[in-house]
């Protein structure tokens, strides 16, 4: 499915750059893997914000990773509802404090 966070997919959406793009997956994991391409949560990133170990989300830049998250939850919220994003992702990102307690607040459920 094609991404319903972004239709520039000609470029990197954290900083713009046409070379090098890849496919990131907003949710990690397998499971999330297989969700964020089911549901479209994926964006174009160019390797560096990709993979760099200091400034790529799967290297040290875990608040471009929770942007990314907090992103794709906001988007697919706007085309369905926070229910059905509850019902199919099952961890709220949107939640608590700028750096995050949704690992300990989903355990609640
Ligand atoms: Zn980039
Ligand atoms: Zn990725």
């Amino acid at each position: 499915m094609r991404s319903i966070i972004t239709d520039d997919e000609e470029r990197c959406y954290l900083c713009g750059s046409t070379v090098g793009l890849e496919t990131h997956h907003c949710l990690h994991g397998t499971a999330g893997r297989k969700l964020a391409d089911r549901w479209g949560l994926t964006v174009k990133l160019c390797s560096r914000c990709h993979r760099d170990g200091t400034v790529g989300v799967h290297g040290r830049n875990s608040k471009a990773d929770r942007q990314l998250k907090r992103l794709a939850q906001t988007k697919f919220e706007e085309k369905y509802s926070h229910e059905k994003w509850m019902a199919v992702i099952g961890r709220n990102y949107l939640g608590g404090k700028e750096n995050g307690n949704e690992e300990r607040s989903s355990k609640k459920h």
